[in-house]
């Protein structure tokens, strides 16, 4: 629309003041030369225009010290609102304003084509002189910016590795687990295999099976807590032996810790409720030979090398013969102490050989094995162990007690 401009316009310029013919159409313009300008570009997107010489010389004063004026007007509320900025976002938003695609700074550069040609290098020059400038001084701000962020973190997140802090409440084993632990580790040692049962368990493998019929006396001593008449609470962990007798073929070594419940009162060494760990050896040829060494293994494992075991002769009905077996005492070693009594020895087991009776009534012929069996009360050699006076301070959970086995 305007490249005829120059064929057919007159121009005549007063001062700051244009007047343009336009061919075809007729369009008179009145403006100061930015005016003119925008006049120019609002009649079309590409528009190809020239002016007369005089006219030019006039409106390239103009443009030169506007253009700089622009740039440096942009450049100064870039530098002021730069001042304010306070977090890396802003600092992008304020990018954007000035050096993005619509910035005010690019919109300049996209405006060259109303520059005289001949200026367009100079003024182009300014506005890629000011976009380094701004670039630079975004990019310090940035980096000043993330200092700042990265100390700040720094600082949230120190953590004062000399600082004393409390302790945390780190729980422990009771000391009956801890020698639990330790017995059957030794036994395990030895060969055993760890076998545990029913705490509610039957008649018939509580007593009968263990040669304790319905009316013999050593059911007084294990009077216990009857569930129905077939059933009782366990008096002892010998029925956990009386079903793998039943169930299993020799060689069988097993050892059956468990909690067991008699009708007992409270005190110092009586508990309604206790653990055991038995053992049991059933194979061709064992003696009680073996049944001595391993108890002393057993000892001398937990307490010693210097540790004997001593055997007296006893009454069990599950076997026969039956031997209470004492230890060398781990107190004094054997010179006696208050722990021993003065004797040197602590009884701490009773075993024997297994009743050929018992072995029968499981379904094992005694004429081809024997076994041997014992039984330890794991409360006495906790008390034993610890120099615990009462055995009702291992079940009160007083934790005065036991933080001791920290
Ligand atoms: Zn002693």
């Amino acid at each position: 629309m305007l490249e005829a401009v120059h064929d057919t316009a007159e121009y005549s310029l007063p001062s700051r003041l244009a007047q343009l013919i336009v061919s075809p159409a007729v369009c008179c313009v009145k403006a100061s030369s930015k005016g003119l300008q925008k006049s120019l570009w609002n009649l079309g997107g590409t528009t190809q225009y020239s002016v007369p010489c005089n006219a030019r010389d006039a409106f390239d004063l103009e443009d030169e010290t506007d253009m700089q004026e622009q740039i440096a007007q942009i450049k100064q509320d870039f530098l002021q609102a730069l001042e304010k900025v306070e977090n890396l976002s802003t600092l992008e938003e304020l990018r954007i304003g000035v050096l993005g695609k619509k910035g005010s700074l690019t919109s300049l550069l996209r405006g060259m084509g109303a520059v005289a040609p001949e200026l367009r290098p100079q003024v182009g020059q300014w506005i890629n002189q000011a976009r380094e400038e701004l670039e630079n001084r975004i990019a310090q701000r940035e980096e000043m910016l993330q200092d700042g962020a990265l100390q700040k973190q720094l600082l949230l997140e120190t953590i004062d590795v000399t600082e004393p802090r409390p302790l945390p409440r780190i729980g422990v084993q009771h000391p009956n687990t801890m020698v639990l632990n330790e017995v059957l580790d030794c036994f395990v040692g030895l060969g055993f295999e760890v076998v545990e049962g029913p705490e509610i368990e039957l008649d018939y493998y509580n007593f009968e099976l263990l040669n304790i019929p319905k009316n013999h006396p050593a059911r007084d001593a294990q009077d216990t807590f009857y569930i129905s008449d077939n059933a009782v609470l366990r008096t002892h962990t010998s029925p956990v032996q009386a079903r793998v007798m039943t169930t299993r073929k020799p060689p069988i070594r097993v050892v059956c810790p468990g909690r067991v419940f008699r009708a007992d009162e409270v005190d110092a060494t009586h508990s309604p409720v206790f653990h055991q760990i038995e053992g049991l050896v059933i194979d061709r040829h064992s003696s009680m030979g073996d049944l001595r060494g391993t108890l002393d293994a057993f000892a001398k494992r937990l307490y010693g090398e210097d540790i004997t075991t001593r055997f007296r002769p006893s009454f069990f009905p599950f076997t026969e013969p039956s031997a209470e077996v004492d230890l060398t005492c781990f107190n004094c070693r054997g010179s006696g102490c208050r722990v021993c009594k003065g004797t040197g020895w602590i009884e701490v087991l009773g075993s024997g050989m297994v009743n050929p009776k018992v072995l029968d009534m499981c379904g094992i012929d005694s004429n081809e094995y024997s076994g041997f069996a014992f039984g330890i009360g794991l409360e006495r050699i906790t008390m034993l162990r610890y120099g615990i006076p009462d055995m009702r301070l291992m079940y009160e959970g007083d934790e005065r007690f036991l933080r001791q086995f920290r």
